[in-house]
């Protein structure tokens, strides 16, 4: 069986290194066999996330950011749901970003996500993210038309590169403050999204999920691909790196995923915060007062 180590360092989009997203198969599994396989792992794995979560939430000085951006059905909301079931809901908020409303269009594209960033003891979960700016804004540049940009020339090579600086920096920033980043592209296939679209359209417990919308962002397959590699090529940074995560399994989607935030988790190296002189002499007196009955 290959070492987690191995397997989650190759899913990384090395900083610098221009990586080609046809080089990536969706379907691989790493060493497991199965599903059965990587349960207990993945059980084992939510466990040390719990843990990890606490020690984040008592330091009250770092926070982790997780970022998922993926074509639909690739199963972003399945991930959230199974790597995040053993934490603590008052330390993780999710946030979903949908079409942007009129208000956060009157801004610049960082201001919705930056308004929900975690604060510093959270871990905070975007589904999507301001990285629509870079993809489905470049599928479709009409979309620009209702930004109120100034200066605007259109969707220039110049263009995207300012908005990837602009994404750099801000990421750059949040990290030299105490947020830990990483982002994840849930790279499914073509050929297992259709097959997951057809079990929405026949199951009818599964029916709500289908959007006709989806349908047509899947005709755009190829441009969409196209604007995920340059995004993770520009974006992929040593601060905030990106990860290409096989998505064509489910069960090696939460594994993989999990494995990447509790070893990050693990690297910050947290520990309970010392009490203070101050600190323990009140404690002293608390016991004492509580023992004497008051
Ligand atoms: P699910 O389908 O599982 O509910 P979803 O994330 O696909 O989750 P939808 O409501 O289906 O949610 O789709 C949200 C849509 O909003 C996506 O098509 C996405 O591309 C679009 N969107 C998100 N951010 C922006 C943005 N900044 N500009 C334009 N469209 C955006
Ligand atoms: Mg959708």
């Amino acid at each position: 069986m290959i070492s987690t180590r191995m397997k989650t360092k190759s899913m990384m989009a090395t900083p610098g290194k221009r990586i080609r997203l046809k080089d990536f198969d969706p379907a691989f599994k790493g060493g497991y066999a199965s599903h059965a396989h990587a349960q207990s792992k993945l059980k084992a794995n939510v466990q040390r996330l719990a843990k990890y979560q606490d020690l984040l939430y008592s330091s009250h000085t770092y926070a982790l950011l997780l970022v998922l951006q993926a074509m639909d059905a690739a199963g972003k909301d399945g991930t959230i749901k199974h790597v995040m079931s053993g934490i603590n809901p008052q330390g993780c908020q999710v946030f979903s970003f949908k079409t942007p409303s009129e208000r956060e269009l009157s801004h610049d594209f960082l201001w919705r996500t930056y308004c929900d960033l975690p604060e510093r003891g959270h871990i905070g979960i975007f589904n999507r993210s301001l990285y629509e700016e870079v993809l489905v804004v470049r599928v479709h540049p009409d979309l620009l038309k209702q930004e109120h940009l100034p200066r605007f020339t259109g969707p220039s090579k110049k263009f995207w590169q300012h908005r990837f600086e602009s994404i750099n920096d801000v990421e750059r920033h949040l990290v030299r403050n105490g947020t830990a980043i990483l982002k994840f592209f849930l790279h499914v296939s073509k050929e297992e999204q259709e097959k997951r679209f057809l079990e929405r359209l026949n199951d009818p417990g599964k029916n709500w999920k289908f959007s006709e919308a989806d349908l047509h962002e899947r005709l755009r397959w190829d441009d969409y691909m196209a604007a995920y590699e340059d995004m993770i090529n520009h974006t992929s940074t040593a601060h905030a790196p990106w990860y290409i995560i096989p998505a064509d399994h489910k069960w090696f989607t939460h594994l993989t995923v999990s494995n990447i935030v509790v070893d990050t988790l693990k690297k910050m190296n947290l520990k309970y915060p010392t009490p203070t002189n101050a600190q323990r002499a009140q404690i002293a007196l608390a016991k004492e007062a509580l023992q004497r009955g008051r």
